[in-house]
Formats: structure tokens, sequence, C-alpha cells
């Protein structure tokens, strides 16, 4: 079984060396014990980086051919950088494991994904079993953000980033999803096959510094809340229904004080009706575009509608 492994690399001078010495011996080992086949190798995805990066995999490449590179002409983020290495690795392994270049993700689970695909598991999604060694700020907001992300109707697999093992097979399913807005958490769920999960203790990084401050996570929250769900279209629909309810009940109040109170100003009767039920009507409008948004959004992602895992014809 061949074995790629997909590092995207952005300004990770520091810790590539570290990390490419790490998983090379990790390979020889699963070749010694016949987990892998001796030709696994390495991919990294350089992603536009400002340092030498580039520089670093071109002289490991040179020492060991297993090393493998790409080069992105600029710097398109972590997710698109790792599809670029999923892709090109795609028909030229049996398996693929993605692994972010800092040895956050302790590398010993790949033995443990490896094992699950030679049981015929198909994607097996690394799962974090604590976060002790992040800060508190970066645990605690990335717990908020999963359960605000599930609220919002995206489905991902909870403390699962992007550490996992995928076939051939599942490669060549995931080339079929064409959008740009990627987030691959969201949709390797979706494509279904058989799945395992295994943990492992996230550590520190080897070397360098987090390339993903609050503002990219946030805009990656919203990027992946955004690019599977309508759903907080219609709450805007759903708080419209409920405006409108209250502006029943404030009618009644409106009529009640207007024939039983004599201290009315003029005026004040037609303004608390159109304010109310003009708003709530309003809100309900914007709610009803957005579902035919919602229903154009998810048309033009032109997502595979079904895949077909195997068939008996004959
Ligand atoms: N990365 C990338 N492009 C970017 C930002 C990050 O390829 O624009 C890579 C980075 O080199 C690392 C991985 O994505 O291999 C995860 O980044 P990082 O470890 O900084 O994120 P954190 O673990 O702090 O969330
Ligand atoms: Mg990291």
């Amino acid at each position: 079984m061949v074995l790629a492994i997909v590092i995207p690399c952005y300004n990770e001078e520091q810790a590539l060396p570290i990390t490419a010495e790490k998983l090379l011996r990790l390979l020889d080992r699963m070749a010694a014990e016949g987990l892998a086949a001796p030709d696994s190798y390495l991919l990294c995805c350089n992603d536009g980086s400002r340092d030498r990066t580039w520089e670093v995999i071109e002289e490991l490449h040179l020492r060991d051919k297993r090393v493998k590179g790409i080069n992105l002409a600029h710097n398109r983020g972590h997710q698109n950088a790792l599809l670029a290495g999923l892709m090109t690795v795609r028909g030229h392994c049996d398996a693929a494991v993605s692994i972010d270049a800092d040895l956050q993700d302790d590398p010993e689970a790949i033995v443990k994904m490896v094992k699950e695909f030679h049981k015929g598991k198909e994607i097996v999604y690394g799962v974090r079993s604590s976060r002790d060694s992040d800060t508190w700020f970066k645990r605690t907001s990335a717990h908020a953000f999963y359960s605000f992300q599930k609220n919002m109707g995206l489905e991902t697999v909870y403390d699962h980033a992007d550490y996992r093992l995928m076939s051939d097979r599942a490669l060549n399913l995931l080339s079929e999803y064409g959008e740009s807005n990627l987030f691959l958490r969201g949709i390797v769920p979706q494509i279904g096959l058989d799945t395992a999960i295994v943990t492992y203790p996230r550590a520190e990084r080897v070397a360098g510094e987090s390339k993903y401050p609050l503002k990219k996570m946030l805009s990656f929250s919203i990027d992946g809340i955004t690019s599977f769900s309508a759903r907080p279209m219609r709450w805007i629909f759903i708080t419209g229904l409920v405006l409108l309810a209250v502006a029943l009940l404030v009618t009644v109040y409106v009529f009640i004080s207007y024939f039983y109170s004599d201290h009315i100003e003029a005026g004040w009767a037609s303004l608390m009706l159109s304010v109310w039920i003009l708003g709530s009507m309003i809100l309900i409008a914007i709610g009803i575009v957005g579902e035919y948004i919602g229903k154009i959004f998810n048309e033009v992602k032109h997502r595979p509608r079904y895949a077909i895992r195997d068939t008996l014809w004959d």
C-alpha cells in the first residue's frame, strides 16, 4: 500500500526540516513492519510562503526523493494548499494522510489510521483526545465555534481538524466537489464511505508560530457555515413570523388604548401599527427572498448528488 503524506506549508522553514525527518523515519518504520510500501512519500505544498520554505523543500528533495513538493504561485490559504496537495497525489497513492507542518498532530496516529485502512476503512478522522497544550483561549474559542457551527446546520466531526486519511477512492469523490469556498471538514463527512476515528493528544508546535490568529479563525468559521447552510436566512424568516405575532398583540393593545384611553397623542396609533406590521412584513419578505437565494446557493455549487459505492451488474 502506497501512502502519501500531504503537508500544507506556509512560512514553515523552521518546522519543516524537523517534521520531514520525523515523518520519513515513520515511513521507514511502517515499511519495515509491512504497513506501507517502501515508495510511500511526503508531499509538501508550499502555500506561497514569504520565507525560505520552498528552498527547504528543494533541499529535502535532493537529500531524499521521497520528499516531493509543489509550489503554489501565491498564498491561497490552508484549505486550498491542502486540496492542491490531495489532488496532486490522487491516482498516485492508495491512501493519503493530511497533516500540518508543525507536528501538533501526533504522527503516531498515522500508524493507527493506516491500520484502519487495512481493515477496509476509507476515511479515518484524527480526533484530539485533549487540547491541554492549546492555550485556554484557543481551546474555548474553538469549542465555541464547533457548537455554533452545529447550531447553524453544519455537520463536522467534533475536535477533528484536517488530520485525516482518505483512500484514493475517497480522493476521487472529493475531486467532484467543484466549489471554490473550500471547507474540507464539512465536505469530507458528506462523501460517505466507511469511516473510523482514531484519537491522539495534541501537542505544541515544534517550531515557528501559529498561522491562524483569531481573525483567520473567525473568518474560517463563518466560511464554514456559509458554505454549508442556508439556515441563517431561515432564521430571518422565523424572526419575521414571531414579530408578526407580536405585531398582532400590539394591534390589539393599540385599538384598546385608542378607544378607551383619553390621553392619546394624535398619530400615535397609526405610527405604532405601521412600525410593527411593516417591520415584521419586511423581515418575512427578506426571509422569503432568502429561501430562494438558499436554493440558488445550493445549485451553483454543483455538488455531486450521489456517489455510487458498489454495483452488481451482470
Ligand atoms: N497554512 C497554510 N496556508 C496558510 C496558513 C497556514 O498552508 O495560509 C498551513 C500551516 O503551514 C500549517 C497548517 O496550515 O501546516 C496549520 O496552520 P497552523 O499550525 O499555523 O494553525 P493552528 O494549528 O495554529 O490552528
Ligand atoms: Mg498548528
